[in-house]
This record gives structure tokens, C-alpha cells and sequence, in this order.
């Protein structure tokens, strides 16, 4: 059994670990194959680690846990696979993930914190407010569980912090995450995504291994941008544009820039071009991403229509920029992580109308093909 005090060993980065199993365990190669069954493998039992001793393994559980995260709710995959996991947390706390599969490769979703205090007023995890940072177990036991559960091989697989909360605000517990994650998966199939915390970029600038970098713009002039994301008082959008020019590229890579179509609100072909004024000469693609509608979010917020996304998205194009449209219902529902919880904390009963309306849940499958396709269609664009 697990008890309050015992640390998960999975906190521990690898070079930690090393030295808090040295210390108790011994040879040393015996340390090398507990740390694999954890980094490698992501068992969450003792007992499976068939090659090590008995009593060796009966000391760490008595000492240690290497418990994960209980799922609690799984929706029905949509028609392009696309799953939401929701989890609970040992202090009750509960956190959202999503499985992408894709044509050639697997993305996972991760959070990265039980909330969030950057209060974002399109966003559903904003909405409900700042929670606590997620430990390296927590983050990992959400890669792990998913990727088990849908048996993906590693090399297929690729990691996106783009679920609940700001990676950048839980930063040292995201490197020690990311340090683990890269003994199975190379840096440049990781992307964290922030919202431009300016201290936390330039933490991560200074590296040794760096993942890929979303940015969250989502406005394409400094005044709205405040209006929607509050934080950006504090980082304005010009130093976060100079942040980001001076970010170390690798060779090959580019940033991705997250866009949420908001209707009539920074979606016209004006908005587009000012975009691509914004980030001209940076090494990027445009992710635009449909607002996603939720009962707790303000009734002002719409999706724009699909003839309003064409034509930011040509304007787009044509003003010289690279763009991709998250259109299919599992891309949504990645980026609206938080949405799944929210209902659970607080389900009204309009809400639970318009979601049978609007079919956010999903439970036939039927209205996502044509969405699929365009999805599709788009990726060829890029
Ligand atoms: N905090 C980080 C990562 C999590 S949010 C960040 O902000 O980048 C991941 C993405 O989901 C962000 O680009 C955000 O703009 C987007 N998002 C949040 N709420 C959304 C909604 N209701 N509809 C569409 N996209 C949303
Ligand atoms: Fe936080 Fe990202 Fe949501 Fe903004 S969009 S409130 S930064 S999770």
C-alpha cells in the first residue's frame, strides 16, 4: 500500500535516482535495471520487475511507490481516434491527457499543472483558476498510462504539453519530466506549449536539450492579446516576439504559433496579414485552431464559420506564412484540454444541452468524418 510519505520514484530525475538507489541497492548494474523499468518501461509495480530480487524489491516498496495516476474517465474515441483521458491525482486533484493517433505517429497530450493561473479568458482550464504543479510522476504517469493502454510503440510516439496549465510556470519539474521522456523519445518529438512566459523561455534557451517550442499568440496586436491572455501585461508581445528571435533554433526546426480563431474578434484576412507581419523571418508555422465553445466560457466567444476559417487561413497563406488547421474533433478537444474536467466539477444542465447539441461529445462518431477529411486536406497544404 501507498502512503502519504513515501516519494515516488519517478520524481526523481535520472542522475537522482541513481544516487538514491545506490545508496540502498546493490550492484550497481541492479540500479541501471531498476532505473530502466521505470524509464523505459513505465511498470508501476514492484513485482514487475522480473529481474530483480525478491527482497530487493520488497525493500523499495517499502520504502518508495512507483504508483501513477488512476484513469477515471475515458470518452468513446472519435472517428480519428482521438481519445480523452481524464485522471485523479493522490490528493483528489483531477487532470485531463489526450491520444492523437495519427497517419505515421502517436501524440499524447500532456498537463502540466491541475489548473491554471495565467487566466486566460477563452479557456476553460483558465476559467476555474490556478492549481497546484504536477510532479514529474504525475507527467510521465500520464504518457505512460496512455501509451500502454493503446500499446504504441516508443518510437512512434511522439509528447505535446498542451493539456492543462503552463508548462513554463512548473518549470524545473517539466525539465526532470522531459529529461526521463527523452530516454524513449528524441527532443525534437516533444513540443511544450506556453502561453510566452518570458523568464521561462530563456530557462529554456539555455539547455542542453531543447523540445519544440509552441507559442500560444492568439492575437495579432498587443492590445487584444492582453485582452484575451491577461498575463501578456506582464510579458507584452514585443519583448516575447524579441524572446523568441533570439531563441536557439536547432538546424531544420521551426516554432509552431497557435492562433484560436475567435469569430469576428481577431479571425479577418486584416488579422491574418498583421500575423504575418508578426512573425516574418521567424522560422514558423501557424497552428489555427477554431475556438473551441463551452457553457463556462463568455457567450461572446463563438467558432467562426468554416467559410471565415478558409479565408483567414488564404489570407494567411497568401501573406507568405505556413498554417495548419486543427479541425478534426480530436485536434479540438486536445486544445481545449480542461473542457472534460470543467464538466465534471461543474456540469450545468445548459451546458450538457449544448454539448448534445453542438456534438462535442462524441458519442456516434458520424460528425466528424467531414471534418476528418478537411483535416486532412489541410495537412497536405502545409
Ligand atoms: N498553457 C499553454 C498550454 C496549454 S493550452 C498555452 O497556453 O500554450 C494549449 C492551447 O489550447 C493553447 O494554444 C490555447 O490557446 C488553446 N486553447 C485553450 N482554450 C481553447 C478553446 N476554448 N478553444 C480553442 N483553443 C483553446
Ligand atoms: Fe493557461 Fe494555456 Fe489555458 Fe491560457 S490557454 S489559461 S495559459 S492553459
Amino acid at each position: 500500500m501507498t502512503n502519504e510519505l513515501q516519494q515516488n520514484l519517478y520524481d526523481f530525475a535520472p542522475a537522482q535516482l541513481e544516487q538514491v538507489l545506490g545508496g540502498l541497492v546493490s550492484p550497481a548494474f541492479r540500479v541501471k535495471q531498476i532505473a530502466d523499468w521505470l524509464h523505459l518501461r513505465g511498470v508501476d509495480s514492484f513485482d514487475a520487475m522480473s529481474n530483480i530480487p525478491k527482497e530487493t524489491r520488497a525493500l523499495l516498496a517499502e520504502r518508495f511507490t512507483i504508483a501513477l495516476p488512476d484513469v477515471v474517465e475515458r470518452t468513446t474515441p472519435a472517428a480519428d481516434g482521438s481519445q480523452k483521458y481524464l485522471f485523479t491525482l493522490r490528493d483528489g486533484q483531477r487532470i485531463e491527457s489526450v491520444y492523437m493517433p495519427m497517419r505515421d505517429r502517436t501524440s499524447v497530450c500532456l498537463s502540466s499543472q491541475a489548473g491554471c493561473a495565467v487566466g486566460c479568458t477563452f479557456c476553460v482550464t483558465g476559467f476555474f483558476g490556478a492549481g497546484r504543479n504536477l510532479t514529474p510522476s504525475e507527467m510521465l504517469g500520464q504518457f505512460f498510462v496512455v501509451q500502454r493502454e493503446h500499446a504504441v510503440p516508443m518510437e512512434l510516439m511522439n509528447v505535446v504539453f498542451m493539456g492543462m496549465g503552463e508548462p513554463l510556470l512548473n518549470f524545473e519539474h517539466l525539465v526532470t519530466t522531459l529529461n526521463i521522456l527523452y530516454r524513449n523519445i528524441a527532443p525534437k518529438r516533444i513540443t511544450v506549449s506556453t502561453s510566452g512566459i518570458i523568464p521561462g523561455l530563456e530557462d529554456l534557451a539555455r539547455l542542453d536539450r531543447r523540445p519544440n517550442l509552441a507559442i500560444s499568440i492568439n492575437a495579432p496586436d498587443r492590445e487584444r492579446r492582453e485582452e484575451i491572455m491577461p498575463i501578456t501585461k506582464k510579458y507584452p508581445l514585443d519583448e516575447l516576439m524579441a524572446t523568441l528571435r533570439r531563441f536557439p533554433l536547432e538546424k531544420g526546426r521551426e516554432m509552431t504559433m497557435e492562433y484560436v480563431l475567435l469569430a469576428g474578434y481577431n479571425d479577418s484576412p486584416e488579422d491574418a496579414r498583421a500575423l504575418a507581419r508578426l512573425i516574418r523571418g521567424l522560422p514558423s508555422k501557424v497552428n489555427a485552431i477554431p475556438f473551441n465553445e463551452d457553457a463556462n466560457l463568455p457567450s461572446w466567444m463563438k467558432r467562426p464559420t468554416e467559410a471565415a476559417i478558409d479565408r483567414f487561413v488564404d489570407a494567411l497563406v497568401h501573406a507568405g506564412a505556413r498554417v495548419t488547421v486543427r479541425r478534426s474533433k480530436g485536434r479540438e478537444i486536445a486544445a481545449a484540454c480542461g473542457q472534460l474536467r470543467g464538466k465534471t466539477v461543474a456540469r450545468s444542465k445548459a451546458s450538457r444541452e449544448r454539448e448534445l447539441a453542438d456534438g462535442s461529445v462524441d458519442r456516434s462518431g458520424r460528425v466528424e468524418t467531414a471534418r476528418v477529411q478537411r483535416d486532412r486536406i489541410d495537412d497536405e497544404r502545409r
